[in-house]
């Protein structure tokens, strides 16, 4: 096996236990994607993926706050533009067709949009994932084997909280799941990105970094009505919290494992 074939395994290892939960999340009997419960449990992993795993690695990679709340407001902007402005995504409330009904009376923002956005914030992270692998294999097997499954056990929160909103931004349970099958490729696109031009991802994964970040926050906020919402002030105020705070505490977790192995 040469360099580049373990490098293409390991990101695609890296998906695979993630996209094993989202299947059995989707795919078990009487599943609700669209539950009030695992709604919170994604909103929370969305904004733990952004405060706790993009914006801390854009601090590391920039050093310098100016720079990372230019690139973040850049990116912020470019996220509105593309689900407020641009032509090339649907029609506002064109989308959905499943779960329309649901989530026309919480979501009053178009959802297809919305899920446009969050594949194209999911694939970069995962360009941005494959390139932390790709980076650390190059430096040995062990924390090469580390990034893998820290990436791993990180996916896993992270593929139940995507599908969990395509399946709301009104895509069918299967099509949502063949989109992160996706989004997941960007692993394999970073890892060869940084193992053949390690110079030229280190310039760009400001970048990449920043536009993750923006896109994912931009969702986020973009649901919080709805999460937060008067609808559910009164009833459900505990139901959504708690799996709000367990999403959180999970990308947080599986960041600590990456700092104690590595
Ligand atoms: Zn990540």
């Amino acid at each position: 096996m040469t360099g580049i074939d373990v490098v293409l395994t390991a990101c695609l290892l890296a998906n695979a236990a993630g996209l094993g939960a989202a299947a059995f999340v989707l795919l078990r009997p009487r599943a609700q994607p669209t539950g009030p419960r695992l709604l919170s449990f994604a909103m929370g992993v969305l904004v733990g993926t952004v405060l706790l795993d993009l914006l801390p690695h854009l601090w590391e990679a920039t050093g310098s706050f100016v720079t990372l709340t230019a690139l973040f407001a850049v990116a912020l902007l470019g996220s509105w533009w593309l689900d407020r402005v641009c032509p090339c995504v649907g029609h506002p409330h064109a989308g959905g067709s499943g779960s329309a009904g649901h989530a026309a009376q919480d979501a009053p923002v178009a959802p297809a949009r919305r899920g446009v956005l969050l594949w194209v914030g999911d694939f970069v992270h995962s360009v941005v994932d494959g390139a932390v692998i790709g980076g650390a294999l190059a430096l040995g097997v062990v924390p090469g084997s580390v990034a893998t499954m820290a990436v791993a056990i990180h996916e896993v929160p992270r593929r139940i909280a995507v599908v969990t909103l395509l399946v709301r931004a009104g895509h069918h349970p299967l099509r949502a799941l063949l989109i992160t099958l996706g989004t997941g490729t960007g692993t394999l696109v970073g890892g060869a990105l940084v193992w053949w031009w390690a110079p030229a991802v280190s310039l760009l994964m400001p970048v990449a970094l920043a536009v993750a970040a923006a896109a994912l926050f931009y969702v986020a906020l973009a649901h919080s009505p709805s999460l937060f919402g008067a609808a559910w002030r009164q009833r459900l105020a505990v139901e959504r919290a708690l799996p709000f705070s367990a999403g959180l505490l999970l990308i947080h977790l599986s960041h600590h494992v990456h700092e104690l192995l590595g």
